[in-house]
This record gives C-alpha cells, sequence and structure tokens, in this order.
C-alpha cells in the first residue's frame, strides 16, 4: 500500500483529478459489455498463428519491419475487395489497436493549442486521447435520436474552427451509422473553417447493413478512415488497428511514431488472420444476424432500441429512480453484463453467441415482468 496518490505527483494538470478508461470486468458467466467478438478464432487459424510466429520468433533478435510493408499490403488488398476501392500500400498505416492510430493522428494534426471536436455521445476514447496528447476537445452535438445534427455540427465546426474533426460510423455506444452526406457536408464544413482533418472512425463497419465511406477519401487528403481487427475480425487482443488516407497522411504519422510500433509478433499475428479472412467474415454474418434479432426482439418486448449498425444495441429508456445504472445492477443480478456507457436513459448490449443473447433476453423479460408486478 502506498500513501502517494496520483495527484501527489507532479503530473501535468489537465490530468489531475481523472480517472483511467476502462468498463468494469466482473467475473460473471455472460459478458455483453465491451463489443467484443464472442467467437474464439478457428483452430486452423490459430495453428496457422503459431506456424508464423514461430517462423518470426527465428528473427527476434532483429527490430521488426518498421514500415510493415507486407502487413499493409495486404490490409490494402483486404479494404480494396471488400470496398471495391481500389488502395495499396501507400494509403494504408498499421498500429498497435485504432486507439494508437487515432493517438498518432492526433499527434500529428492535434496537440498543444490545437482543438479537436466529436459528437456526443460517442466513442469516449477520442477525447480522452485527444487530452493525452494536448489536444483540447470540444463536445460536439447530436439529435435527441441519436443521429448527428448537421446543422448545428457545421455551426460548432465553423465556430470553433477544430484542427480535428471525429465522426464514428456506425457509432458507439448508440450503434447507428452516419449517411455519407453527413459526412460529406461535415468536410466541406471543416474545410471551410480552417481546413481540418476529418477522422471517420469506422471500427464496426464490417457489421453495417450500408457501405464503407473508404472511397471517399479519393480526391479528399484531410479526410482519413480508421478501422480496426478487435472487433470483425475477433482478434481483440492483437491490438492491430489501421488507417487508410492519401499517402501523404501516411507519410505524415510517420513523423510521431515510435521506431519499430508494430511488433513482429503483431505483424505475423495479424498476416495469419488476414489469410482467413473469408472465415472470420462468416462469424461477422451471424453476428449481424443475432444483432437484428436481438433489436426486434427487445422492440417486441416494449423496449426503445436505436436503429443498429454495429455488433451491439442501445435500449432503453430507463427514466426514473436510479435509471439505467438501476437496471444495469438487476441484468447483471441475472449474470449477464451489460454496459452503462452514461448516457441517460440508455445500456448497450453487445451481441453475443445465441445462447449468451439468449440469457440475456431471458434477463430482461424476467424484468419487464417484475417492472409490471
Ligand atoms: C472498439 C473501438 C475501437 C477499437 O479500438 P482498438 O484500439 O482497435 O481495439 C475504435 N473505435 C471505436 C469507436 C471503437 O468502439
Amino acid at each position: 500500500m502506498s500513501d502517494v496518490r496520483i495527484d501527489d505527483l507532479p503530473v501535468r494538470d489537465e490530468l489531475r483529478g481523472k480517472s483511467p478508461y476502462g468498463a468494469p470486468q466482473l467475473d460473471v458467466p455472460v459478458r455483453l459489455n465491451t463489443n467484443e467478438n464472442p467467437y474464439p478464432l478457428p483452430e486452423p487459424l490459430v495453428e496457422r498463428i503459431a506456424e508464423r510466429v514461430r517462423e518470426a520468433a527465428r528473427g527476434l533478435n532483429r527490430y521488426p519491419d518498421r514500415d510493415a510493408v507486407e502487413l499493409r499490403t495486404e490490409l490494402a488488398r483486404y479494404l480494396t475487395r471488400t470496398t471495391g476501392h481500389e488502395l495499396s500500400l501507400a494509403h494504408v498505416w498499421a498500429a498497435n489497436g485504432s486507439n494508437e492510430v487515432i493517438q498518432q493522428l492526433l499527434q500529428t494534426f492535434g496537440g498543444p493549442g490545437r482543438t479537436a471536436i466529436g459528437f456526443e455521445p460517442s466513442y469516449s476514447m477520442h477525447g480522452l486521447i485527444a487530452r493525452g496528447t494536448g489536444t483540447a476537445w470540444i463536445s460536439g452535438p447530436r439529435h435527441d435520436d441519436f443521429t448527428v445534427d448537421v446543422e448545428a455540427a457545421a455551426k460548432a465546426i465553423a465556430e470553433h474552427q477544430p484542427d480535428v474533426v471525429f465522426i464514428t460510423t456506425p457509432n458507439n455506444p448508440t450503434g447507428n451509422a452516419v449517411p455519407a452526406e453527413t459526412v460529406l457536408a461535415l468536410y466541406e464544413a471543416a474545410q471551410a473553417a480552417k481546413p481540418s482533418m476529418v477522422v471517420v472512425d469506422e471500427a464496426y463497419v464490417e457489421f453495417s447493413h450500408g457501405d464503407s465511406l473508404l472511397p471517399l477519401i479519393e480526391g479528399r487528403p484531410n479526410l482519413v478512415v480508421s478501422r480496426t481487427m478487435s472487433k470483425a475480425f475477433g482478434a481483440a487482443g492483437l491490438r492491430l488497428g489501421y488507417l487508410a488516407a492519401h499517402p501523404a497522411v501516411v507519410d505524415a504519422v510517420q513523423l510521431v511514431r515510435l521506431p519499430y510500433h508494430l511488433s513482429a509478433v503483431t505483424q505475423a499475428t495479424a498476416l495469419a488472420a488476414l489469410e482467413h479472412t473469408d472465415t472470420l467474415l462468416k462469424y461477422v454474418d451471424q453476428l449481424k444476424a443475432e444483432r437484428d434479432r436481438l433489436v426486434t426482439e427487445l422492440r417486441a418486448l416494449g423496449y426503445e432500441v436505436t436503429d443498429s449498425d454495429a455488433n451491439f444495441v442501445q435500449f432503453g429508456r430507463f427514466d426514473g429512480e436510479g435509471g439505467a445504472h438501476e437496471v444495469w445492477r438487476k441484468i447483471l443480478d441475472r449474470g449477464v453484463l451489460v454496459r452503462d456507457n452514461g448516457v441517460p436513459g440508455w445500456l448497450r448490449v453487445t451481441a453475443g453467441t445465441p445462447d449468451e443473447n439468449d440469457a440475456f433476453l431471458d434477463a430482461v423479460r424476467e424484468l419487464k415482468k417484475e417492472l409490471h408486478a
């Protein structure tokens, strides 16, 4: 035990009194709180990872390929194949999770004296990474139904002249996708104001009913699309995120990346996973069907549900005493952990396996009965 606390240390002023990011991980049978893919990697892929990592281990006395050429080439091939938009190595950059990609973007285009904006509720890490990089954070507006209020957002951009604009689509924690017209309108607003970088966070796009916005990078050097292998690829433990943008953006982030930031083991593992893309994307189809089932069944039970293009569903509304947190606890009492994101009146549940989703639906069904008893 130590009697010295964080605030007793000479930490930066903007970190004083703050808490680290993190969903509570509780040891319960059904964990549907962090948007992970519930399916472990298939055994043939596990074998392939072991093979490629063994190969990489023979060269661990040397630094890894700091430009991750083979991996970026394969990521570009995956993006080309799934979006129909022709990309090459030069358009793609990879790092340890898309959180690191976002950090590198903020180190490059944000930083002290600069500002970034997001439209909240959205992914809270955007604001936290902004703070960590000394970038001022502005919380922009949304409509009550969680769609982006284009007029108000454009006005906020004109007023604050941010250096970086974040648009998360499909959005976390609400689940809804942002239409291309909205992204284009905000891109125009951001270019008129400053010009600034627009980062489209597509962490969940593989689960979407619609298409990726990646083709929008064509002719728009200030537009960046960020992606991850943490969700659709079922590889949250791998820590591999990437971006697609004009090659100049890829050159720019190399000004701030740490040398050899992506280990040889990470590169080998990600390459093995990309060899099994088709198998992994079949799980995505199952999860999309389960996501749609959760939406339908929750609505049938009388809950309000935000349209979802992600692997999770936002449901409510829990007004009145205790509100959402009280309901979160009651669901937990039934052995199911969902997420209380702090959006007043709403909770978020990640689509799990059919059995896990059944356990969740049983819990909320019982709850409904209890509330009406
Ligand atoms: C989960 C998530 C990420 C992924 O972060 P990683 O660092 O790649 O695991 C990025 N953006 C959003 C909106 C997310 O929800």
